[in-house]
């Protein structure tokens, strides 16, 4: 103000002129002030205005959340009668309440939206065995392909074409850049821009869409995230049960509760009551109590006197869990009836028909008790090595409505550009490893006002579709704390799981300091094993019998890790994505689940970014998903493991997650490592750990899964040598695609010379291979009945005279043409591939092995000399 006044009294002259000046000045001066007030004005009202728009947002997410964790079981919302998919596109277009807008429905808005990336590249899905056209000179790599559609509307004149038989679930790739060059595309699919694809996405929404849509999104994947830590945690509080019964003799269980004996009848009541033992001491000092032994007489007491304040005591047992058995193609119908039989004591007819749900739809559950009550039953099957997990029963609900959740999410991805952005980036979101439901809201809220009340303080014009799904989910009379509380108090009883959690409800938590008398803080990231241990740690049995505190301390050295003070807050282990857990546990959802999932994949995988997202979650799962395959989990018709064509075999990617993953974890660098370790799982529980040789009854090869991967005959003296692995054998290291096609590429990213002490590391990363290639060769020679070494030149008919040089030489007595040759040709070109990379590559780090250090680099030099034998004769076999 004060430059502007004087500047124009400097430009003027005349005393006039000063004083119009002066006056013009004085009321552009008022005007500016006036702006400037008003400015600040604006600026705090859209300040007041946006913390207002944060508010309801918040009220939004907690709405939708609490609705869908204590929703029903069908694909209705809890309380609003209406499917998941009617609210949540209501709620993303809440404030689309102006113009022509207010007269559309939430679809019809939606529909709107531009969808530009979706019709830029094909992605048509190919079920197995359909024919599919590739293109020489147009692909990147051998594994592209177009359908039939998209072939006959490019121009491929005078290249050289040819026809592949397709897999399940490997799609079109017509408009994708890494798959063809852009010559090859269709006329209707013109290719996605670099420019097109990842962050740019979410610019494209309409404001109104855009303040709604990452919320909605949000909220609905962590409650996908959240239903898919239950499945992790279950199979491992399930694993964890199985480990603590190892130890405890059958007549030592169920576990007992004080309570149970002191009152005597309530010994055969299926569930547990209420620990006895007064809450400050328990906390304090585990073991003097252990050695103090039960006091019977108290304990009687201070039931009646803790029971009296519980609102909670109609239902002293805790959240009941439920037990359930999943499907596996490894045993047979009569043999899981004959378990569930003899394990918990079913009528042949209930067995069969809980078999038969098993069947059906992928799994069921077998048994509904209280968390102490599980260990006996658990333990009991899985030693009859069925797959089993525990979760609350309710959760068991939440299950129920993930196909509809996961639906909403696909079809909003393909509404529109934007929301797939955002889908996406929820998805791979990294998230707390916590168990915990939604996160409160309560406490911010103002006490008294109702949900409009709310509204109107808060300056919110909805759609009218919008308004109506609020007042379906908050109730219109209810003031919104109260709403807002009850269903923090509904949550916080579904996760009470121990008996004794709800006898007292400011129960001071009993401190980890009573599971290690060294005092130190310890902690179980899983909550369901954390309570389970504590339930037991207060229990009578756990005092009186010796081989309840083996197993107990069997499952805390397992399962519970000492706390770092604030130590690496953010690290790979604490956190995970719903990407991720979709990856990895895919083999144990249930069908529609399934399908709706890899939908939603597929939909995703469109996207570059997205598949370097999934590459990572699916090496990161590799290993598990393994295991839980060769149990015989997951459906084989359709595998996650259909999905590896899509970034397996993407150079560009693999290359970039190895060069990443080496940076990062020096001691596990890369993808190279994670298969090997997993086909190194795979031979060895194929293997009789006594007899060294191959178990043909081993569930991992008597499922059906394994049919056929035999060993490969060479095909005769005149014709081709064995070439590539046959499908039986791609089926069987379940990655999808051929593996002598990763190999290739798996190396390139690789480079030991960024690695410390490259040459100790070189040695650990070929440790897995060698591990792998000899344990399917000592397979083969133990079945090689003249299995002995000769001098070579006594096996070579031609040489008759013994040099003496030669006779050095010893090899094994086998006829290449009439046995089988080797297990798996692939590994042995991965061996030679991972060689020649190290050797002869760009990094320059061969020329820095020393010519006598060779084996040392690769670690040969600590084999032993049968192990060598094995590693060079097998490749030789098939030349
Ligand atoms: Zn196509
Ligand atoms: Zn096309
Ligand atoms: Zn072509």
């Amino acid at each position: 103000m004060v430059a502007l006044r004087g500047k124009k009294a400097k430009v003027t002259t005349k005393p006039k002129a000063v004083e119009k000046a002066a006056k013009a000045a004085a009321k552009v001066a008022a005007a500016a002030d006036k702006d400037a007030l008003s400015h600040g004005r604006l600026a705090q009202q859209q300040k007041l205005a946006r913390r207002r728009e944060e508010e309801f947002q918040e009220l939004v997410r907690f709405a939708l959340q609490s609705g869908l964790a204590l929703g029903g079981s069908d694909d209705s919302l809890a309380g609003s009668g209406q499917s998941v998919s009617v609210v949540c596109n209501a709620l993303l277009t809440a404030f689309c309440a102006t113009g022509k807008d207010r007269q559309l429905s939430p679809t019809e808005i939606l529909a709107k939206l531009t969808r530009m990336a979706r019709k830029r590249v094909c992605g048509a899905i190919f079920s197995a065995d359909e024919i599919a056209y590739s293109c020489r000179n147009c692909q990147l790599d051998a594994t592209c392909v177009t359908c039939k559609d998209c072939f006959t509307h490019s121009d491929h004149a005078g290249h050289d074409v040819y026809f592949q038989r397709t897999t399940a679930g490997s799609s079109c790739d017509c408009g994708d850049l890494h798959a063809w060059k852009r010559s090859g595309f269709c006329s209707k699919h013109l290719g996605v821009e670099a420019s097109q694809t990842g962050a740019s996405k979410k610019h494209k929404l309409p404001k109104q869409i855009g303040l709604m849509a990452p919320v909605v999104i949000d909220a609905v994947v962590e409650h996908v995230y959240q239903v898919l830590l239950g499945v992790e945690y279950g199979f491992e509080l399930a694993d964890a049960f199985e480990l603590f019964t190892q130890s405890i003799p059958p007549q030592f269980l169920p576990i007992h509760s004080d309570l149970e004996l002191a009152g005597g009848q309530d010994v055969n009541r299926n569930d547990t009551t209420s620990s006895s033992v007064p809450s400050t001491t328990r906390s304090e000092n585990q073991l003097m109590i252990r050695s103090a032994g039960p006091g019977g007489r108290l304990e009687g007491q201070t039931r009646e006197v803790k029971r009296e304040p519980n609102e909670l005591s109609d239902d002293s047992s805790g959240v009941p869990f439920g037990i359930r058995l999943h499907n596996d193609d490894v045993h047979s119908l009569n043999e899981v009836i004959n378990h569930l039989c003899v394990a918990l004591d079913f009528s042949k007819s209930s067995a069969r028909s809980a078999v038969s749900q098993v069947d059906q739809q992928g799994d069921s559950m077998v048994s509904t008790r209280s968390l102490l009550r599980c260990p006996s039953v658990v333990g009991n099957l899985a030693r009859r090595s069925l797959n089993i997990s525990v979760a609350p029963t309710w959760w068991e609900k939440q299950m129920d409505g993930l196909p509809a959740l996961l639906e909403w999410l696909q079809s909003v991805s393909t509404a529109s550009d934007g929301l797939g952005g955002l889908v996406s980036e929820a998805l791979r979101k990294q998230r707390s490893r916590a168990f915990k439901g939604f996160d409160p809201l309560a406490t911010t809220l103002t006490k008294g006002k109702t949900l409009w009340e709310f509204m109107k303080e808060h300056n919110m014009r909805l759609h009218s579709h919008a308004a109506d799904v609020l007042v379906a989910l908050v109730g219109e009379e209810k003031d919104v704390f109260t709403w807002a509380a009850d269903q923090e108090a509904a949550q916080k009883k579904r996760f009470s799981f121990r008996a004794d959690d709800l006898s007292q409800s400011s129960s001071a938590p009993v401190t980890a300091t009573t599971f290690l008398a060294e005092g130190n803080r310890v902690g179980c990231h899983n909550v369901f094993i954390e309570e389970f241990v504590k339930a037991v740690s207060l229990s009578h049995s756990y005092r009186h019998h010796e081989n309840v505190r083996k197993g107990f301390d069997a499952v805390v050295s397992k399962y519970f890790t000492v706390e770092q003070a604030a130590a690496a807050p953010a690290d790979a282990a604490s956190t995970t994505s719903a990407l991720t857990l979709l990856v990895r546990y895919d083999c144990t959802l249930r069908k529609r689940t399934v399908e709706q999932s890899h939908a939603l994949l597929r939909e995703h995988l469109l996207d570059i970014q997205f598949r370097s997202s999934m590459l990572e979650a699916y090496l990161r799962s590799y290993a598990s998903m393994t295991s839980m395959f060769l149990r015989g989990l997951g459906n084989s018709s359709e595998s996650i493991f259909d999905f590896a064509v899509q970034f397996l075999t993407v150079p560009h990617l693999v290359q970039s997650y190895t060069t990443k993953e080496a940076a990062k974890n020096p001691e596990r660098p890369q993808l190279v490592r994670e298969l090997l370790c997993a086909l190194k799982t795979v031979f060895k529980s194929a293997v009789d750990p006594k007899e060294r040789v191959l178990n043909a009854d081993h569930p991992a090869l008597s499922s059906q899964k394994y049919k056929g991967g035999d060993p490969q005959v060479r095909r005769g003296i005149h014709q081709n040598h064995v070439e590539y692995e046959s499908d039986s054998w791609l089926s069987m290291f379940n990655l999808g695609i051929r593996v002598h096609s990763v190999f290739a590429i798996t190396w390139n990213g690789f480079n030991p010379a960024q690695l410390d002490a490259a040459e100790m590391k070189v040695a650990d990363v070929f440790r897995p291979i060698i591990d792998a290639i000899i344990g399917s060769s000592a397979l083969l020679n133990d079945k090689v009945k003249t299995k002995m070494l000769m001098p070579l030149p006594k096996l070579a008919t031609a040489s008759k005279r013994s040099t003496s040089r030669l006779d050095k030489l010893m090899t094994y007595d086998f006829t290449v043409a009439s046995q089988p040759t080797s297990l798996h040709i692939p590994l042995h070109r991965f061996l030679t591939a991972a060689v020649r990379h190290i050797c002869v590559n760009q990094s320059g780090f061969g020329d820095a092995i020393a010519s006598n250090g060779f084996l040392n680099v690769f670690g040969l030099d600590k084999l032993p000399g049968e192990g060598c034998w094995m590693l060079m004769e097998m490749p030789l076999r098939c030349l």
